[in-house]
């Protein structure tokens, strides 16, 4: 039996609230339900975070959240958005190491989820941002 939470649930060995199989994901509610209809999406395949996907598997995974989305966003009328969010190492507060993508349906400003992104943009010249680019795209060669 695998040590993995998300994989025990798929083997049925955790019980689950399952919304959607196929043979390339599975896709069930988060036991938080931080909003009303909270989905975790997760590849079969045991891939610890977005980082060990390759294009085939990023492919199978992405190309299924638009339906899902649609799913949740049917069931429950009353959202209005939904919040896509993955997260990848403890920092950046993963938990649980199956890669999973939260589908988090967005109710009003105070339903329980919320993000902060707090603008540096008066904090660098444009050099330094031009920079950061470059060092991400040499990454990407
Ligand atoms: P993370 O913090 O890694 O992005 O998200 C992990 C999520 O998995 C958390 O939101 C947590 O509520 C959920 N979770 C942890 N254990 C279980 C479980 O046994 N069953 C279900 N359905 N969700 C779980
Ligand atoms: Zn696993």
């Amino acid at each position: 039996m695998s040590t993995c939470i998300f994989c025990q649930i798929m083997e049925g060995s955790i019980p689950s609230a399952k919304v959607y199989e196929d043979d390339y994901v599975y896709a069930f509610l988060d036991t938080s339900q931080v909003t009303p209809g909270h989905t975790l999406v997760i590849p079969k395949k045991h891939v610890p975070d977005i980082m060990a996907y390759d294009e085939e598997l990023a492919g199978q995974v992405f190309a299924r959240l638009p339906k899902i989305s649609r799913a949740i966003l049917n069931a429950f009328p009353d959202a209005k958005g939904i919040n896509i969010l993955n997260n990848n190492g403890e920092l950046a507060y993963q938990t649980v190491f199956h890669s999973h993508i939260h589908l988090i349906p967005r109710y009003s400003e105070d339903d329980g989820f919320s993000l902060k992104f707090v603008s540096q943009a008066d904090n660098y010249s444009q050099e330094e941002f031009q920079n950061r680019a470059e060092q991400i795209s040499k990454q990407l060669k």
